[in-house]
């Protein structure tokens, strides 16, 4: 079990939880809001075992509010094996959480704790509530018991009922920086930096994602799309993600991806001293510094301005492969045609 310490990306919400713990006034109902992936439910397992621990303290000397739960005592073995009797979760049986589920939680929820001071319940993904759930959870919301903390775990807060959330006390989850991703997948996963760093390139810097791309599938992804840009048979790479919806804008993302990394090379004075961590697909680098030369920045802001105009006309009835063909042929035609000139 992890603690607080150990949470990549996340120390402004952290901080929120250990000064409440630190203080001793705490919200009943606690909303923790952001993207998929990027440690909401580990960070409310965290902050209910440093509620139980009696051994929790200041793990800094500093005055820093930075507590931690002591990660050895009975309770928080109890947290770790899962059966401390005061923490549950709720989360959807089926493709939604049901009002039987809520009504189990209000019946369960007035009996006093008898291991500890708190009882703590997860409601996660909150969303995943239905109308009548919801509306059954506000009037434990209005009047939870003072022992009781619920947290409501959510990526999509906005659909959940206003009434729901004006209860709640939000915390926000900031999305990880692409580095920040690298480092959880090299640490998770056991791989190495070169193949988190692809990884996280296909799964466009979700963790969540990223979790469920093997890395074999993130080589194929890699080798597949680079047909956009190799300008070898650029005819067939058009018909392949000219084919449907789905590829075409996974074609456009790429192509995309790949202009923003050489406006980066070509914003740096000088390249020797580029971070390859800035770079989405990093190990392109030596192909992408030939684009770089080839290419004025003028060029590629053009390119991309098309290429955003083509995003944004995919909901229309474009023709895909020929949009696609125009397109490739277009940055063929920048890229020998701007090195001609020179
Ligand atoms: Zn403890």
């Amino acid at each position: 079990m992890p603690f607080f310490r150990e949470l990549i990306g996340q120390s402004r919400s952290i901080h929120i939880l250990q000064s409440f713990l630190k203080n001793g006034a705490m919200p009943q109902a606690l909303l923790f809001e952001g993207n998929e992936g990027i440690g909401k439910r580990k960070t409310a397992e965290i902050f209910a075992q440093a509620l139980f621990c009696r051994l929790a303290k200041d793990s800094t000397e500093s005055t820093e509010q930075a507590i931690e739960p002591c990660g050895s005592c009975l309770t928080c073995r109890k947290m770790q094996d899962g059966n401390h009797p005061g923490f549950s979760y709720i989360e959807p049986e089926g493709p939604s959480i049901k009002i039987d589920q809520i009504r189990a939680l209000q019946s369960q929820i007035v009996i006093k704790p008898f291991d500890g001071p708190k009882k703590i319940v997860i409601i996660d993904p909150a969303e995943k509530m239905n109308a009548a759930a919801a509306n059954s959870l506000l009037k434990t919301l209005e009047e939870p018991p003072h022992y009781a903390i619920l947290i409501l775990i959510t990526a999509r807060a906005s659909a959940l009922p206003a009434t729901l959330l004006s209860r709640c006390q939000k915390i926000t989850f900031q999305p990880l920086t692409l580095s920040q991703v690298i480092t959880i997948l090299i640490e998770k996963k056991g791989w190495t930096k070169s193949e988190a760093r692809l990884v996280a390139a296909f799964a466009n810097g979700q963790l969540g994602v990223a979790f469920g791309l093997e890395v074999e599938t993130a080589r194929e992804l890699d080798e597949d799309r680079h047909r956009l840009v190799s300008g070898a048979d650029l005819f067939q790479a058009a018909a392949d993600f000219g084919k449907d919806a789905e590829s075409f804008s996974a074609a456009i993302s790429y192509l995309l991806n790949w202009f923003r990394d050489l406006l980066v090379i070509k914003s740096l004075p000088d390249t020797r001293h580029l971070d390859p961590s800035m770079l989405l697909y990093s190990w392109r680098y030596e192909e992408m510094k030939n684009w770089a030369s080839a290419m004025g920045s003028d060029d590629i802001l053009d390119v991309l301005a098309h290429m955003q105009a083509l995003h944004m006309a995919q909901t229309r009835n474009v023709n895909r492969q020929l949009s696609l063909e125009t397109l490739l042929l277009k940055l063929e035609e920048v890229k020998n045609g701007s090195k001609a000139a020179r």
